[in-house]
């Protein structure tokens, strides 16, 4: 066995391009897109990073070691015990710890309760977008223009297009919030896993686009402009929600399994050191045989890496 990579000190953390083992010294690329554009829809292939020029593949066999040292995703101090990425006092005081982060309906700024109103005008007073996407079914969702395809990626979404931009995250989060009257608004892990590559055809993904953006036009309360929010009057935004006719599908492939019949979840809590095959890769999981690492579950733990090949 030779050793192609070891690091000491890498904390999986969440970066602006998804999931990133980072050495504090250095500032990686995640992952590299290779985007094909074919007529009306667009073929993304990508490949995790570990470091530069070090993709994270099938085949490749790994050892992830947690020495039960966290660090907080937010004021990077080390503690003892992370809930969601975050240290205690920063679940209680940080805006992106707060519910309206994963409910952003329930955006409170206006109500003069942000938690870190200057945070919130730089990160939810900026255009968002509405998306439908297919995971092991089709859902609603909404992700920052930053995020694109990042979003997808990390839920591991086969297929995605955008339906249509708006200006703030509160303004997303309430045609979603409305549109899970008739979509999904969250996949099942497992099932999403189990679905590999599975993608509905173009002709089926823009059939239920359609379906889904005549629901919401002919809705009373988008007749009436209702379901438009207010914003500060400090910040310049136009309220329309503004449609995507044109927008391609984005197709994402990943180096998944098929066929796999029984999937567990690995955790660094129960299992401190993990080592074996990397049997595929989809969104923030990794697969070794029928086990799966969540990436994203372990925002925040410090790990010492190391690459081993045959
Ligand atoms: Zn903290």
């Amino acid at each position: 066995m030779n050793i192609l990579y070891k690091s000491p000190q890498h904390r999986i953390i969440k970066m602006q391009n998804s999931y990133e083992l980072q050495n504090e010294a250095t500032n990686l690329t995640f992952f590299e897109n290779k985007v094909t554009q074919q007529k009306n829809k667009i073929v993304l292939d990508f490949n995790y990073m570990l470091k530069a020029n070090l993709p994270i593949n099938k085949g490749m066999t790994i050892k992830i070691k947690h020495n039960g040292v966290f660090q907080c995703v937010a004021c990077q101090k080390t503690v003892k015990k992370l809930f969601s990425g975050f240290c205690f006092p920063c679940l209680k005081k940080k805006a992106s710890a707060d519910n309206c982060i994963m409910s952003p309906h329930l955006c409170h700024y206006m109500n003069g309760t942000c938690r870190e109103p200057e945070w919130g005008e730089n990160y939810c007073y900026k255009p968002h977008y509405v998306y439908l996407s297919y995971t092991d079914k089709f859902k609603i969702g909404i992700t920052r223009e930053s995020q694109i395809p990042t979003r997808w990626i990390d839920q591991g979404a086969t297929s995605a297009k955008i339906l249509a931009k708006v200006t703030s995250r509160h303004q997303a989060g309430v045609v979603e919030n409305t549109m899970k009257e008739i979509l999904a608004d969250k996949s099942h892990w497992m099932k999403m896993l189990k679905s590999a590559n599975t993608r509905p055809s173009n002709e089926e993904f823009n059939f239920m686009f359609d379906k889904a953006k005549n629901w919401l036009i002919n809705l009373a309360e988008f007749k009436n402009g209702s379901l438009i929010v207010s914003t500060p009057e400090h910040i310049v935004l136009a309220k329309e929600i503004e449609f995507f006719p044109d927008s391609p599908i984005v197709e994402i492939n990943y180096d998944s399994p098929t066929d796999i019949a029984s999937i567990k979840s690995l955790s660094l809590d129960k299992t401190p050191e993990i080592e074996g095959k990397i049997t595929g890769i989809k969104g923030q999981y990794l697969f070794f045989s029928n086990h799966v690492f969540n990436m994203r579950k372990h925002e925040g733990y410090i790990t010492e890496v190391e690459v081993l090949n045959n």
